[in-house]
């Protein structure tokens, strides 16, 4: 694994948050000053190649990254867009049994109101 590579997956790793890659590229900034934008952006998509990390797609937004590679749901603040990761496994088992089908893949689009932004 390249320098860049490996610093791009452990600003990841140490994130608490799921990151927009414009979000690792300002903290791979601090790191290595000359680092290009291009560079992050092809190490994620490698990194999302090798299953390292997951890409997490939400229409309207810029993709993020999740640290987290096994299959799991998240739920969306609608207020200041902070995602928070939920493990639900029983859910597809549900779906399945309920329509009958064999699902290859689905999503759920779930949102609410974080605990910070309740309290403003
Ligand atoms: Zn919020
Ligand atoms: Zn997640």
């Amino acid at each position: 694994m390249t320098k860049q590579r490996k610093l791009v997956l452990a600003i990841i790793n140490e994130s608490e948050h799921h990151l927009t890659a414009e979000e690792i590229f300002m903290e791979a900034k601090n790191r290595i000053n000359s680092i290009a934008f291009a560079t992050i952006y092809n190490n994620l998509n490698a990194l999302v190649n090798e299953k390292y990390i997951a890409r997490v797609k939400s229409p309207g937004n810029p993709d993020r990254f999740d640290k987290v590679t096994i299959p799991h749901e998240h739920v969306v603040c609608d207020y200041c867009g902070h995602i928070m990761d939920v493990h639900v496994p029983e859910i597809k088992e549900m779906l399945e049994k309920r329509l009958k089908l064999s699902l290859t893949s689905f999503s759920l689009d779930m949102h609410y109101v974080c605990d910070t932004c309740k309290q403003s």
